[in-house]
């Protein structure tokens, strides 16, 4: 297949001040949750970003002092000297499939607490730190000023050793002490730095120049800028002082990557946001300056990309999920495979690792994070090892994933799926308000198998121990799910409280078993998006709703994915009531039993319906039938995977469901590869 010619103004190259970008795709600076802690594992993540055509491969933020300590999240680190080695190994991944390797050098000011290295943090004005730390950032005297800056000039010149093509000066995400300094709300200092904009700006116009002239010969600037804050007159805004300030600056740096700030804002989730959402605060850059401009927007349809630029919204197209989503997307474009992107549907469990300190994950690309663990590349597949066919029952995030991997691998494979619909939990949950994106982990792997010449699908088939023993197949994959409880069994009880007709639980709302009136109280104990969900549903039907939870906030587990404060939001503008720190303890079919969590005072709420968001059970029983049955019938395998093995997210029941075909005929993996702590001392003691 060749390049549809509609799309070659995207492969155009680019001029970035010294440097040439090869096409108009850009990696942004993006988090993953590994940073500095296991160099290779992020090396080779950034590689294969640039093997899929990235034009540009960007770093996370990275840290030039140790007064700018991210602790105790994982971001690059460039201290000092000896932080090189580890940085230059990604510029050099980078590199090696021919793109321009960026790094966003930044120093975090008031938004850090220094909790590793226990230095006071420094902002424009005395001020508490942005992250929720009960510590103060102490105002910056004009000796702080100098000194930042030529930690700064530092971490540039480090970063032209280690080979990186683009530098950047970082001020937005509310993150960045340039950004803090133009906030008017976040410096009230009275000499040059404070004030006016134009001395707001200083420290950002120092950056610029310092970096500039530090290594501008041969390594782009670019700055990172907050286009808006979404707090109309209290912050920078499109219409405002973020559009003064790139007027003021057009012309200084050589590329403007523009965002709306916080991350919050800049990541929405689809639940809230759809492609393309940052244009109407964004595309205003382009008439200031003659130079390039980036700007993302989960950019993932290549239509939307030319008209971004044929628009003159944008010079290149800026991706951070979507390039986690699909790190191949340039290329696939390139190639006329547009049937083959698998496109971010804005879950956010990626910005959760981040959150949580733990590798990149993703909802629809099961080998992100696993790159160089587990040395998983997201195109190739090794081939199978044996002859044989391979059975997946049930047509889910894991089976279809396992069909896929699977058939990738060159088996023969069947899927047979139960209901005449494939797609399993997600085809059910993509009905949910917002949650319409979620339907691509479904759609992207149907439209793969069905092009499959070896994959075979079965609808409206529920399989019996009898069939898959009779089958003949030589490996087993029982895929069949998980349903919600309806007896009150999860996080907070440990004992069944619920019976009765009018409990409802996520399935029926789902299958259109709604409770016919209100007031209906959801209970829930499982704090990630369900319960928040299911309250639009009852909401949007008109009936009274009040959610409890023992947490402290409505879905208080999206924290995580950026999405507490657009969901409480939500919640207040529904007028459903929430009652945090309590929990349910009994349903009387007219009413309620609450139990305060802080006096554990009882309380009675009338109630007509009890929606129980609690915990799941596995479908096993197909399994539970096969256990002892399946070795006779010459079966080599039978696995259980996704939530029929151990109810989880929709993510992973996709790594679950790829890892088993991976697996597949491969020797058990004995220990989990990774990478070693080093021993300064040099000793090295192996015990026996
Ligand atoms: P997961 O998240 O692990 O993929 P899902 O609950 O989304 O799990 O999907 C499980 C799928 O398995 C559902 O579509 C369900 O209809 C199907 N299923 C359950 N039992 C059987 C069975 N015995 N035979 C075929 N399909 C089944
Ligand atoms: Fe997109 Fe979700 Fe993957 Fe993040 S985890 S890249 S939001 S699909």
């Amino acid at each position: 297949m060749s390049r549809d010619p509609r799309y070659d103004i995207l492969f155009e190259p680019v001029k970035i001040g010294p440097v040439i970008a090869r096409n108009r795709f850009y990696q942004v600076p993006h988090c993953t949750g590994i940073g500095w802690t296991q160099p290779e594992t992020l090396a080779r993540l950034r590689g294969i970003k640039a093997e899929g055509g990235w034009a540009v491969v960007a770093t996370e933020e990275t840290e030039i002092h140790p007064s700018a300590d991210c602790e105790p999240f994982h971001e690059g680190r460039l201290w000092d000297d000896r932080d090189i080695p580890a940085m230059a190994l990604m510029a050099d991944a980078v590199h090696e499939h021919g793109a321009l390797a960026a790094i966003e050098i930044m120093h975090h000011g008031g938004s850090v607490a220094n909790w590793g290295t226990r230095i006071a943090p420094i902002a424009p004005s005395h001020r508490p730190i942005i992250y929720n730390y009960p510590v103060q950032a102490r105002a910056m005297d004009k000796e702080d000023i100098r000194n930042l800056r030529g930690w700064h000039r530092d971490a540039a010149v480090r970063s032209k050793k280690a080979g990186f093509d683009i530098v950047y000066v970082y001020a937005t995400h509310d993150l960045s002490i340039a950004q803090q300094f133009l906030e008017r709300r976040k410096n009230d200092r009275t000499d040059e730095y404070g004030g006016s904009l134009e001395n707001r700006a200083r420290l950002l116009r120092e950056l610029i120049e310092d970096t500039k002239e530090a290594v501008g010969d041969k390594c782009a600037v670019a700055v990172r800028f907050c286009a808006d804050e979404l707090i109309g007159e209290a912050g920078l805004t499109h219409d405002g002082e973020a559009r003064d300030v790139i007027a003021m600056l057009a012309e200084l740096p050589d590329l403007w990557d523009v965002n709306i700030s916080n991350w919050p804002n800049d990541s929405q989730t689809s639940r809230f946001a759809k492609e393309g959402f940052q244009e109407a605060y964004t595309s205003f850059v382009k008439s200031l300056t003659t130079k390039p401009v980036v700007g993302v927007g989960r950019f993932t349809s290549p239509d939307t990309m030319v008209s971004q630029i044929k628009r003159g919204v944008l010079d290149f197209i800026g991706a951070a999920r979507p390039s986690i989503a699909d790190p191949f997307l340039p290329k696939k474009i390139e190639e006329g495979r547009i049937d083959d992107i698998r496109e971010c549907i804005g879950c956010n469990m990626c910005v959760s690792s981040d959150y949580t300190s733990t590798n990149l994950r993703c909802t629809q690309n099961p080998t992100m994070g696993e790159e160089w663990r587990r040395g998983w590349h997201p195109e190739i597949i090794a081939p199978k090892k044996s002859e044989g066919s391979v059975l997946v029952v049930g047509a889910g995030p894991a089976g279809l994933e396992a069909a896929l991997s699977a058939a990738r691998r060159g088996f023969e494979v069947h899927l047979a799926e139960a209901s005449d619909e494939l797609g399993g939990r997600v085809t059910r949950e993509s009905k949910l308000p917002g949650l319409s994106e979620w339907a691509r982990v479904r759609d992207w792997r149907v439209g793969q198998l069905e092009r499959m010449a070896n994959v075979s699908i079965y609808r409206d088939s529920k399989l019996e121990a009898g069939h898959v023993l009779q089958f003949g197949a030589r490996h087993v994959a029982i895929a069949t799910g998980s349903f919600w409880r309806r007896d009150g069994v999860g996080r907070d009880s440990g004992f069944p409280i619920f019976d009765g007709a009018t409990v409802y639980t996520p399935d029926d709302i789902m299958a259109g078993r709604d409770p016919e009136a209100g007031p209906i109280i959801i209970w829930d104990d499982d704090h990630y998006y369900m319960g928040g969900v299911l309250a639009e549903v009852s909401r949007y039907a008109g009936a009274e709703v009040v959610l409890v939870t023992t947490a402290a906030a409505v879905s208080a587990w999206t924290a995580n994915t950026l999405e507490a404060l657009p969901i409480a939001r939500r919640m207040a503008k529904l007028g459903v009531e929430i009652l945090p720190y309590m929990s349910v303890a009994g349903f009387a079919g007219d009413s309620v039993q609450l139990n305060s969590v802080l006096t554990g005072e009882k309380f009675e709420r009338p109630a007509s319906a009890l929606v129980t968001v609690t915990a799941r059970l596995p479908v096993d029983a197909l399994y539970e039938d096969l256990r002892d049955r399946w070795q006779a019938a010459g079966i080599a395998s039978v696995t259980r995977i996704g939530d029929c093995w151990a109810p989880s997210t929709i993510q992973q029941a996709v790594y679950s469901g790829h890892k088993w075909a991976r697996e597949l005929d491969e020797e058990p993996e004995v220990l989990i590869p990774r990478e070693l702590p080093m021993i300064e001392s040099g000793r090295l003691k192996v015990m026996t």
